[in-house]
């Protein structure tokens, strides 16, 4: 058995894609995933089926209401915006940006690397591609895991040296695919759309499901994934 690791897995195909890079580089896996009130739950389910695909050691779902907070498309009653241009997408941060989403994940993430005997962590975040959030670049990582080693008993002690791995944070949404395509990952298990259609399909139009179509596209792939437009 490898190294283990705390892998974020979400059910989206960056987080499925940073899970079977963590696999393929040998590290035993145990995800991690949020049911934070998101409009899109059906994602939970493929986070289940992708952990299982892939190998993951273990899967848990940690329950947190950030409904409760709101102030989000995906966690309050805001609708979520559609069939935006890539230009519009590409510029500003929108409002399905969910107040301090990666902080809060990678804080549950840390707390239980910290009692598995973990030193690595690994995110599917990516700067290209990735809607402008601002908890996706490299300076909020680092930033991050100067945090754990300050934050934690074993930083602290020196009995862990935590590292955030981000393999994906540099990669245009085609290049995701095209690694997890090469890794062998099963794209219909992954899911990205923020509101899927009462019939349970992708709406195809959420920015999202667009970045996904684009990436699909420029990769020269098909997503197994049927879209509802
Ligand atoms: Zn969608």
């Amino acid at each position: 058995m490898g190294d283990r690791a705390v892998v974020l897995l979400s059910g989206g195909l960056d987080s499925a894609t940073a899970l079977a890079v963590a696999r393929a580089e040998g590290y035993d896996c145990s995800t991690l995933s949020f049911d934070y009130g998101q409009r899109h739950a059906r994602e939970l389910e493929s986070a289940r089926r992708v952990a299982a695909a892939v190998g993951a050691t273990e899967h848990l779902v940690l329950r947190l209401d950030l409904r409760a907070i709101g102030g989000s498309a995906l966690t309050a009653d805001i609708p979520v915006p559609k069939g935006r241009s890539e230009a519009a997408i590409a510029s500003g941060i929108p409002i399905t940006y969910v107040p301090a989403r990666n902080t809060i994940f990678l804080a549950h993430a840390l707390a239980w690397a910290e009692v598995l005997g973990a030193q690595d962590i690994f995110i599917g975040v990516n700067v290209l591609d990735s809607s402008g959030y601002p908890d996706c670049r490299p300076e909020y990582i680092d930033a991050f895991e100067r945090l754990a080693n300050l934050a934690t008993r074993a930083g602290v002690e020196g009995t862990s040296r935590f590292k955030i791995h981000t393999p994906l944070i540099r990669l245009t949404k085609a290049g995701i695919i095209r690694r997890g395509h090469d890794l062998g990952l099963d794209f219909s298990l992954t899911w990205s759309c923020y509101e899927p259609e009462p019939d349970g399909r992708a709406c195809g139009l959420c920015d999202s499901c667009l970045l996904r179509k684009k990436g699909f596209a420029e990769a020269g792939l098909e997503d197994p994934v049927a879209t509802a437009h």
